[in-house]
């Protein structure tokens, strides 16, 4: 099959296999490129096959050495529609691990759900032993919960509405959004969704069952941003859900001795979920021109780099205990210039301002699309296995 991009709103419902395989292999070739990371070396990461928890997958195996087990939630192709993206991201990471001599298998379920947790149970306890760390990157708009009622999230604010700039990325056109407030039970659900119930569940099945080694780490991933997006990130349904992420990593750590859990506050980045917040995307394109003019720009994989080779080895936290790799991002010139931008961005100077074009092209990446190197003209096989599935 000849394998075309076909954008939906902010999904690409095409993935492209010899693209995604191409982005992988970028991302090892970057992590091989930096100094080994002394890290740890069995490792569960909790939505490992997109964004930040690929980054983190690809980032602990081929520079800490670590063997690891991916839990994710991706479509196989049927052989008349491509896999989704991750499906080949996974495909491809576990080709590349097993020619390197690194264990790596992947589930993909429901992580919310029990059966998926007793499963990763099992494959740790049958061939790891235990696990040194667990990385909770999941982003999911929805979750199933035990009784089979499903709840969503939402991105919202808590009070009332807030209208400001957004862009339409397909006419490239600045508009006007107003965000409207969340009700109580949207909100209660968002924390279902993305709080940190379901990052304590997967700790305690695994420490129930003594598959959690005697000082191990966990992370989960937070964002918490300028203020110009305080109002629906930060203080919005979705920071209410961080906010209960950031609570539960104390109640890990006090609960269950020996572990320590860390929020790791990252980078405005490009991902499949990031693309759905309303104002972020014009956000993340001036974010984008004014890093990339100082030189500070970062993708996933420099920035979970970042994290596991000098971040957690330093403990380096800020006073409320966080991680912090969206330091760069948060400079106080960085942010000046992006307030200035914001401020007198217009359909004409749009591109001076923003990076619009830099979004796309990490935009159709995340689908294996404008990958130097790729044939985008050669007859593709869609229907591509990942070796432990
Ligand atoms: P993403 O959409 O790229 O990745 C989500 C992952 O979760 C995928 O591997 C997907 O398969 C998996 N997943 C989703 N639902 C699942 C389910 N029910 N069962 C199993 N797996 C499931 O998202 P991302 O942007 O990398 O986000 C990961 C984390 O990083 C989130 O907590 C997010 O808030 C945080 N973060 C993102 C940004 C950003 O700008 N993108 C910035 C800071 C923090």
């Amino acid at each position: 099959m000849i394998v075309e991009p076909k954008v939906r709103g902010f999904i690409c419902t095409t993935a492209h296999p010899t693209g995604c395989r191409e982005n992988v292999k970028q991302q090892i070739e970057y992590v091989k490129s930096r100094p080994k990371t002394d890290g740890p070396k069995r490792v569960l990461v909790i939505g490992s096959s997109t964004g930040y928890g690929l980054s983190s997958r690809i980032d602990l195996a081929f520079s800490s050495g670590a063997a690891t087990i991916g839990v994710m939630f991706e479509r196989p192709s049927n052989g008349k529609r491509t896999a989704s993206a991750g499906w080949y991201n996974t495909a491809a990471f576990e080709e590349f691990a097993q020619a390197d001599g690194l264990y790596a298998k992947t589930i993909n379920g429901d992580a919310f759900s029990r059966e998926v947790k007793e499963e990763a149970a099992g494959l740790i306890a049958g061939d790891l032993g235990q696990v040194d760390m667990v990385v909770y990157s999941l982003a999911s708009p929805r979750r199933t919960l035990a009784d089979g009622t499903t709840v969503s999230s939402v991105l919202k604010t808590t009070d009332k509405d807030y209208t400001n700039k957004t862009i339409d990325l397909a006419s490239r056109r600045i508009t006007e959004v107003t965000v409207t407030p969340a009700t109580e039970a949207e909100i209660a659900d968002t924390v279902k969704v993305m709080g940190g119930e379901d990052w304590k569940d997967w700790i305690s099945l695994l420490s129930e069952k003594g598959l959690l080694a005697p000082d191990a780490v966990t992370l989960a991933y937070s964002y918490l941003g300028p203020e110009l997006t305080h109002p629906m990130y930060m203080d919005g349904s979705i920071g209410r859900a961080k906010e209960h992420l950031f609570q539960t990593s104390r109640e890990i750590s006090q609960e269950f001795p020996g572990v320590t859990a860390y929020i790791s506050v990252n980078k405005a980045l490009v991902t499949q979920s990031s693309a759905a917040i309303p104002i972020v995307p014009l956000y993340i394109s001036i974010l984008y021109k004014v890093m990339k003019e100082q030189g500070t720009h970062e993708g996933c994989i420099e920035q979970m780099y970042r994290l596991y080779a000098e971040k957690l080895p330093a403990r380096a936290v800020d006073g409320r205990g966080m991680l912090r790799l969206d330091d760069w991002e948060m400079e106080p010139d960085v942010q000046a210039a992006v307030l200035r931008a914001w401020d007198e961005i217009t359909d004409e100077n749009l591109d001076r301002l923003a990076d619009i074009d830099g979004y796309w092209e990490d935009f159709y990446q995340m689908f294996g699309f404008h990958m130097d190197g790729v044939d985008y003209a050669a007859d593709v096989e869609v229907e591509v296995a990942v070796p432990s599935l």
